[in-house]
């Protein structure tokens, strides 16, 4: 097994992820955070909010709707290029995405460029290929009271059907740039400031892959960060060098393991004039976590188009106006999970006996403490060691308690799902009010009076 396998495999045995709709066989492309994963998600959520808005003058939060005016993606392009390239085997009418069969190529790759190559289908093993057709990966629905029939019906019926046509959000981005006017009038935030926004996103993936890394359903950071045009590059400059902080102080990454990669001219959209892509060594290879993109006045240009409204931004102080231009940051909710869990998976040995552990950081582990009694026949340690329980629940919120097993058992739970601090009351806790603390990433046992905790 790798240390991939390893990890899917707690994370299904422990209750942080399984399989979407696995009782019926499963949905391809959607995974579900069980108690520990969400658990997990909420702390990276609150931790990720709390750095980038609370803690900031210059950022505020926006929440926006999954369902969009579907102008929203003709103006941003989805409609037209969103698409990946399709390829289908005329043999066992298998689907596949043509970049992914052959070496070296993207998403714009030809059917020429495919068929020169000729790979065998990873189905039947035969090279009888389509011809590629671009599959727009926008995840379609109707919204209204229209039925299938209509599409099919009178042609007043398939207009009403056409005209409902929308799609669940394919980025988050979009809903920031179309509030972007509606913040300006109401809060007038100095420039430069900063929208953050975090939720789902959709994306129909030809082939759903490399387990969370490539689902269906995703969650996604999102920051547009408003600046004066000439002074982008030190604004980008900043929030790179703030977001590598983060993700090593507060998700735990290991430098070593960070790569930014600066994404050559040809690579970029045509718009974005800088965009580095950082880059986390996860068990199976180096995959993207995150980008960050200077992305010019792109998109409130293409909002104002479409819109007719002014988006130009007028200094409070020098009465300057001017359409901001935009840094940004965007971070996989998905990817961001895996590699903390990837940071986090330990094996190593404790008196010669191994063990696998979850070097969580604090503020994300599940649990912060486990509490429980020496013994649990033991009605006196089980009563002393629920009000040492109640104690640190109101202080900490997160504490767990377990009485199962023996406490070596206990001790190999907790460290798999990476609380940091075991608490274990016994005879001594009744005589001294003290307990044994036990940490999860050196097992050292220390006394601590209970008031202490
Ligand atoms: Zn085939």
């Amino acid at each position: 097994m790798s240390k991939l396998d390893d990890i899917v495999s707690l994370c299904k045995r422990r209750g942080f992820i399984f399989p979407g709709s696995d009782i019926y066989g499963g949905m391809a492309g959607t995974w579900d955070f069980g108690p520990l994963g969400v658990q997990l998600k909420n702390n990276l959520v609150n931790t990720w909010w709390n750095y980038w808005v609370d803690k900031r003058d210059d950022m505020f939060g926006i929440d926006a709707a999954i369902i969009m005016n579907p102008i929203t993606w003709e103006v941003s392009g989805h409609t037209a290029t969103f698409a990946d390239p399709l390829i289908e085997c005329n043999d066992c009418h298998s689907r596949f995405r043509a970049d992914k069969l052959v070496d070296g190529y993207s998403e714009s790759i030809t059917t020429e460029e495919f068929k020169a190559i000729n790979p065998k289908c990873p189905n039947c093993g035969k090279t009888n290929w389509g011809t590629i057709r671009k599959f727009n990966m926008m995840f379609q629905t109707h919204v209204g009271a229209v039925t299938p029939e209509d599409e099919n019906g009178s042609e007043t019926d398939k207009e009403l059907a056409r005209r409902s046509i929308a799609y669940l959000r394919p980025e988050t981005a979009q809903g920031i740039f179309t509030n972007y006017k509606n913040v300006v009038d109401t809060i007038y935030p100095s420039m430069p400031f900063g929208l953050c926004q975090f939720g789902k996103s959709f994306r129909n993936e030809i082939s759903p892959r490399d387990y969370i890394l490539r689902d269906r359903e995703c969650s996604q950071f999102e920051i547009e960060y408003f600046v004066k045009p000439d002074t982008w590059e030190e604004n980008f400059e900043s929030i790179r060098t703030e977001y590598l902080e983060f993700l090593q102080k507060y998700l735990g990454l290991s430098k070593a393991k960070i790569h930014e990669l600066e994404v050559p001219e040809e690579d970029r959209a045509f718009y974005s004039k800088r965009t580095i892509d950082i880059m986390y060594e996860y068990p199976n290879g180096e995959e993207e976590l995150m980008g960050i993109a200077y992305r010019t006045d792109y998109d409130l240009g293409n909002v104002a188009k479409a819109s007719g409204k002014n988006m130009e931004y007028r200094d409070k102080n020098t009465g300057e106006t001017f359409v901001p231009h935009v840094i940004e940051p965007s971070m996989g909710l998905e990817r961001a999970i895996l590699d903390i869990l990837s940071e986090a998976y330990t094996e190593d040995e404790i008196n010669g006996e191994k063990r696998v552990l979850l070097k969580l950081p604090e503020g994300l582990a599940p649990y912060k403490f486990c509490v429980s009694p020496l013994l649990k026949n033991k009605p006196e340690l089980v009563e002393k060691a629920k009000f040492v329980y109640n104690k640190l629940k109101e202080k900490y919120t997160f504490v767990t308690w377990d009485d199962s097993g023996n406490i070596g058992k206990r001790y190999r739970k907790q460290d798999e799902i990476g609380t940091p601090k075991c608490v274990v009351i016994d005879f001594d806790t009744l005589e001294d009010d003290t307990v044994t603390v036990r940490d999860r990433d050196t097992a050292e046992q220390v006394r601590v009076k209970i008031e202490e905790l």
